[in-house]
């Protein structure tokens, strides 16, 4: 049984400056620090350090293989990320002494997905396997379409954040995970209750204070309370959650247990400075005890 990954993979570029650059000032930078990033990089080695078979279906463009390197060392198969001809999708992150932060980011490659390549890597998929999808490749819709069609469960998580990204590939979801501001803008704009949306189980993740769960069918819900921890770094908390969340459902835990064991593990995310690099390993989780 495997978990399929379609998602962006980055390149984060943050540049240590003086200050974040005033429009037509040239500054020069202090330190340049280079890590793995995107949301579906990031969810795809939360759910492989969870102990799942991962297999991520993206693309980078020339002059990747660290990236490469890094997946395969949290244990990611990378056999279907393409090397295509356009730049690694990357973010410009200028992070000031303050600590303000201004940030350019590029799709390149991530935008860069085929409908034809994505069929070819979801070739061996069928029922018990998992589609995971963010918001930050092209053509998930019709990827969507190709796992369920294959009997494959389909986990989309909403971000970054876009109504008509999530009205579109509803249809084709069986599970949508949220935060809770995403949560609210998309019963404002859909103006519909998460409740009579298209799609079986919705889980709204609600940041310090923890995460519920929508049974939409039966109308129930219910919330795992948070992990109590000092938070020093809240990035790609939303990320691990979903990776150890679809890797302990997909390995047969009850959604109760899912739930708290995604929520211990973000938890113990952001105690830690970073994001692939800091997501916890399983043993990590199983020991933490807050
Ligand atoms: P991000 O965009 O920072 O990755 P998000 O907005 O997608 O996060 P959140 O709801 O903020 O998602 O966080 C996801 C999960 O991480 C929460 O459901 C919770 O389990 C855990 N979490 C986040 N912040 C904290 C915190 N301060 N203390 C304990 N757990 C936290």
């Amino acid at each position: 049984m495997t978990i399929y990954c379609l998602g962006s993979v980055n390149a984060d570029h943050f540049y240590a400056v003086p200050h974040i650059p005033e429009p037509g000032e040239t500054l020069a930078a202090l330190e340049l620090t280079t890590g793995l990033g995107g949301k579906g990089a990031n969810q795809s080695v939360a759910a492989a350090k969870a102990g799942a078979q991962v297999i991520h279906i993206g693309g980078v463009g020339p002059g990747s293989e660290w990236i490469f390197e890094r997946l395969e060392s949290y244990g990611v198969d990378t056999r279907h990320i393409a090397t295509l001809d356009v730049p690694t999708g990357h973010a410009i992150i200028n992070v000031a002494e303050d600590g303000e932060n201004a940030i350019v980011i590029l799709a390149g490659a991530n935008g860069a997905q085929s409908e034809d390549r994505i069929a070819a890597a979801l070739q061996d998929a069928g029922a018990g396997d998992v589609l995971l999808i963010q918001n930050e490749t092209n053509c998930q819709v019709e990827a969507a379409r190709v796992a369920r069609e294959k009997g494959v469960e389909v986990v989309y998580s909403a971000a970054p954040f876009d109504a008509e990204a999530v009205r579109a590939i509803l249809p084709a979801t069986d599970m949508l995970l949220l935060n809770e501001v995403e949560a609210a803008q998309l019963e404002k704009a859909l103006e519909q209750s998460l409740f009579s949306l298209p799609v079986a189980r919705i889980v709204v993740t609600l940041g310090a204070k923890g995460a519920r769960w929508i049974d939409t069918r039966s109308g129930d819900s219910w919330e795992v309370a948070g992990t109590r921890v000092e938070a020093v770094d809240t990035t790609g908390a939303g990320d691990t959650f979903a990776g150890y969340l679809a890797a302990a459902l997909h390995e047969g835990m009850k959604p109760e247990e899912a739930m708290a064991f995604a929520g211990k593990a973000s938890a113990l995310k952001v105690t830690r400075h970073g994001t692939a690099n800091a997501i916890p390993m399983r043993a990590e989780v199983e020991a933490f005890s807050p």
